[in-house]
């Protein structure tokens, strides 16, 4: 049962990190952030206790689980030994098969492909003779993606059938790639659910994403789409919350075709950047019902106050701050980051629209 007295600890020590110890302290709930960079970051600087260690080391691991009530991450790839080790002391969310499927792109697209959720076609790439062979069978333009660790946009390359496998599957660093069709959408939307330990499910609406060079720059939500596209989005990321068995938060990303298609991109069981609007637009933010998920105390009303603008504040984006601090209704989130830098999340804003 409930009890201020609970500790949960987080791996990372980011945003994300930052804004779940938020709304875990206005729950009364203690955080402890675990990460390799954990003293002087986002995260570590308002937590109420931190730990600065490597992610396999046991010694760290072992305390700090004696430290905690129950975990939870910031991000997905978390090692497996990490989450073994913890699995032993405490409950562990977003839980082991939530976190090994999304680590890998190949994984997560195959287990939408199960469950019936359509996705962009797809072939896994493990040298220059399998991106000759997919590049022909594709006829058309290409993106060539990491499996793994990828993240803003990064670890992507934009192909044509005029470009070199070989020169291609170099520049990728990798031998485990992925290449997609380019799917010319209508639309990028994301779906999130909270999942409870015994299987309770909570919605957020759905959101409108538009990304500039692979990076994240605005939401709006909830977003207008047919009602069938909504069911769709909804249906699938319960269902994948379901298979993996998650207990926190699980993020779809989707594509959304001219034909009014959804096609699964891909899943973050995590916050998602596309939710920070949720902290002033919903009675219950994302990070409050991974809290409550966690921690084991029901979920909080999603339902929004109106409409909602998200945007971020890249590094570049800081020269506007003087103006956006007077802003009317603007509220501004910041996190703490000392080294601004292009490209690199700083802080958002989200404003009221209607
Ligand atoms: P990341 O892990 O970096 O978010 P994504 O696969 O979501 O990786 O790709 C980032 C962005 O690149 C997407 O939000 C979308 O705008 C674009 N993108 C990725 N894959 C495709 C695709 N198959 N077709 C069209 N655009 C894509
Ligand atoms: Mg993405």
């Amino acid at each position: 049962m409930y009890s201020s007295q609970k500790t949960i600890g987080i791996l990372g020590s980011g945003q994300l990190g930052r804004m779940l110890v938020l709304a875990a302290t206005q729950l009364g709930i203690r955080t402890h952030v675990y990460a390799p960079d954990a003293n002087n970051s986002p995260a570590g600087d308002i937590a109420h206790s931190r730990t600065q260690a490597d992610y396999d080391d046991r010694i760290a691991l072992e305390i700090f689980a004696k430290n905690i009530d129950a975990v939870t991450s910031e991000f997905e790839n978390v090692p497996a030994i990490t989450m073994d080790l913890l699995s032993k002391h405490c409950l562990v969310s977003p839980g082991k098969a939530a976190l090994h499927t999304a680590q890998h792109r190949i994984r997560e697209k195959t287990l939408a492909c199960e469950l019936g959720i359509q996705t962009p076609r797809f072939w896994h790439i493990t040298n220059s003779k399998d991106l000759q062979l997919a590049m022909t069978e594709l006829n058309c333009d290409g993106i060539l993606k990491t499996c793994q660790l990828g993240y803003d946009g990064k670890g992507q390359l934009r192909l044509n059938i005029n470009d070199d496998p070989e020169t291609s599957f170099a520049a990728m660093k990798t031998n485990d790639a992925i290449l997609e069709e380019i799917i010319p959408f209508h639309a990028e939307v994301s779906f999130l659910a909270a999942r409870a330990a015994d299987g309770k499910v909570s919605l957020f609406p759905a959101s409108l994403n538009d990304h500039k060079n692979g990076i994240l720059k605005r939401s709006i939500a909830p977003a207008q789409l047919a009602e069938s596209i909504i069911f769709a989005g909804q249906s699938a990321v319960c269902a994948l919350a379901d298979k993996l068995g998650v207990i926190g938060l699980l993020a779809l990303e989707t594509f959304i075709t001219k034909d009014n298609r959804l096609l699964f991109n891909e899943i973050a069981p995590r916050p998602h950047n596309s939710y920070h609007w949720t902290i002033e637009g919903c009675a219950s933010s994302q990070f409050s019902q991974l809290i409550r998920a966690v921690v084991g105390i029901p979920f909080g009303s999603t339902q929004c106050y109106g409409k909602w603008q998200m945007d971020n504040i890249l590094g570049e984006d800081l020269d506007q701050l003087a103006e956006l601090f007077s802003e009317k209704g603007a509220h501004i989130h910041l996190y703490g980051k000392s080294e601004p830098k292009t490209g690199r999340k700083m802080g958002h804003i989200n404003r009221k629209i209607n």
